[in-house]
């Protein structure tokens, strides 16, 4: 029986995953394949085939709404995407419309970090709060501001994007069209580059368990801090959250890094009184987080 429950996709620039996803956020039928497989040319298209092998094989009973979490910018109205430097060729796509002819059934789309935070906080019981700030590091830093329970998402539909910063002084071109962006240097690229610059040929998931200490790896995490501090330093948060790849490797120092941004908050224990939470399942979160999201939109029908 699967007419009760949601297909969940989560979409990286890197993998992407899906499953089945249940009310209470349980996955079956979860699978994982990279998205070069699909994004390369006509994107929406050969990810619909996709889906729709899946969902023969899987849930040939149909499914009560399909979900996406996408590595990039949502607009307002949650049904059209506005940019994703993974994917510039689905940049204004009308991707819940689109599929929901297709599969007729309701389609949900959002940020993959807003599908994170729904996760994270079922699993690990978030209380409410008035100010949460959610800092994911993947492969860009997903960024999410939860203000009294209800995601921020500002006047375009484009809040939080702290990942698009600019950093003075760098000029790497980004996906999303600017220069010196935040994310390239503090996120899944930055650290790409310091392990090819630094220590080529090494187990990357060793970085922090053998070099956390040295300069490239402490420069790389004052300038996650320094870009952390900075939104916090605005909005006075009393609840965080970190995840993301970066965080779930081994031995990623997050006392270190706790510090490092405390250091930088204004008031002496400012960083001691908020509550910090860190995720550490990035395998499966976004694919749950997209199921137990769409029941959330779904409300309460059965
Ligand atoms: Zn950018």
């Amino acid at each position: 029986m699967t007419k009760d429950k949601v297909l969940a996709l989560d979409i990286g620039g890197t993998n992407t995953r899906l499953g089945l996803v249940g009310r209470g956020g349980a996955i079956e039928g979860f699978r994982r394949l990279r998205s070069s497989e699909w994004n390369q040319d006509r994107p929406l298209e050969r990810l619909g085939d996709l889906m729709e092998d899946y969902l023969k094989q899987e849930a040939p009973g149909g499914v009560l709404a399909i979900s996406m979490g996408f590595p990039g910018a949502v607009d307002k109205t949650c049904r059209t995407l506005v940019n994703v430097p993974t994917i510039p060729e689905l940049d204004g796509a009308p991707v819940a419309d689109v599929l929901e002819e297709r599969f007729k059934t309701p389609v949900f789309i959002d940020n993959d970090v807003v599908m994170l935070y729904f996760q994270a906080a079922q699993e690990l019981n978030m209380p409410q709060s008035e100010v949460t700030l959610c800092f994911f590091i993947g492969t860009g830093l997903g960024n999410l501001i939860v203000l009294d329970g209800k995601v921020h998402v500002g006047a375009q539909g484009i809040a939080a994007e702290l990942g698009h910063i600019p950093v003075y002084g760098k000029d790497g071109l980004c996906g999303c069209g600017n220069r010196g962006c935040a994310e390239l240097y503090c996120a899944g690229h930055g650290m790409v580059s310091l392990r090819n610059r630094h220590y080529p040929g090494e187990d990357p998931d060793l970085l922090f368990t053998l070099h956390v200490n040295e300069a490239p790896v402490q420069e790389y995490l004052d300038l996650l801090a320094q870009v952390m501090a900075t939104e916090m330093i605005i909005l006075d948060p009393d609840t965080v959250l970190m995840g993301g790849g970066i965080v779930a490797m081994p031995d990623f120092p997050f006392e270190m890094l706790r510090a490092k941004v405390s250091g930088r908050l204004r008031g002496r224990d400012t960083g001691e009184k908020i509550r910090w939470f860190r995720a550490t399942d990035a395998q499966r979160a976004g694919v749950a987080g997209a199921g137990l999201y769409a029941f959330n939109r779904l409300g309460g029908a059965k």
